[in-house]
């Protein structure tokens, strides 16, 4: 583990704090809290280690995702809850990458719950709060000069490649990978990198035998014990 001194306070975010890091321009660090937030910030609480767990996970799973050639912000794990970043301008996009209906896809559509998809589907949404991250195509993203046309499409195929990388890594650990959100940004050349997180806050994620839903929706929804849920998820992926 190199040497790193957590420098000064940048950004809160609803599950993560920012930090610079002291004598680097280009790297930050990323510190995951036990905070969940849900529906806009409106249903607000804690996962008990959650913070510990989703900076395991999205550790093990980016460098997964690097092994495989998928370009991501991630430098290093420094501690339990802390890991080390490449500095991103990030793209004001979330994508979504969807191979079984639910969610908000239901209220869009005629799919009902758990219908398997034959062709994954990719989303926009404008990251936007106060708008509550409105559903965009194309046109809107290059209107709102969120990102160019070359940029979008490499979003799409980025996320399609990291979706056909995840379904068989989540498939392996008795998970089905029902969706997900993708965040990304550009590094100090221009580079797009793959950012933020992959976590059961980003995912749904669903036993494989049972349906059992494994991921943030048993906060959202109050299902069960959602303590319980992470800490399981990070047992059965983490092998
Ligand atoms: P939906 O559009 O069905 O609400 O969400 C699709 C997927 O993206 C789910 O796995 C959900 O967890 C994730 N997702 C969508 N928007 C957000 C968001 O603002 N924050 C987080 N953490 N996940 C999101």
């Amino acid at each position: 583990m190199k040497e790193h001194i957590k420098d000064k306070f940048i950004y809160e975010g609803k599950a993560k704090k920012l930090y610079t890091l002291k004598g680097k321009t280009n790297k930050i660090l990323q510190e995951f809290k036990d905070d969940a937030t849900a529906f806009n910030a409106l249903k607000k609480g804690t996962i008990q280690n959650k913070g510990v767990i989703n900076n395991n996970l999205t550790a093990y799973i980016f460098k997964h995702l690097e092994k495989h050639g998928i370009k991501t912000h991630f430098v290093e794990k420094v501690s339990d809850t802390e890991m080390i970043v490449k500095r991103l301008k990030i793209i004001m996009i979330e994508v979504i990458v969807r191979n079984i209906a639910a969610g908000s896809l239901l209220k869009k559509t005629n799919l009902k719950e758990a219908q398997v998809l034959k062709n994954p589907i990719v989303e926009f949404y404008y990251k936007d709060d106060a708008l509550g991250d409105p559903l965009i195509n194309d046109s809107h993203a290059i209107a709102m000069k969120l990102a160019n046309q070359k940029e979008l499409n490499y979003l799409r195929k980025a996320a399609l490649k990291i979706n056909s990388l995840l379904i068989p890594f989540f498939k392996k650990r008795g998970l089905k990978l029902v969706d997900f959100k993708l965040e990304f940004g550009k590094d100090s050349k221009g580079k797009i990198l793959l950012g933020d997180e992959i976590t059961p806050d980003t995912c749904r994620l669903w036993d494989a035998k049972t349906n059992e839903k494994m991921d943030k929706d048993v906060f959202r929804f109050d299902l069960g014990n959602v303590n319980d849920t992470y800490a399981n998820v990070k047992e059965r992926i983490m092998i």
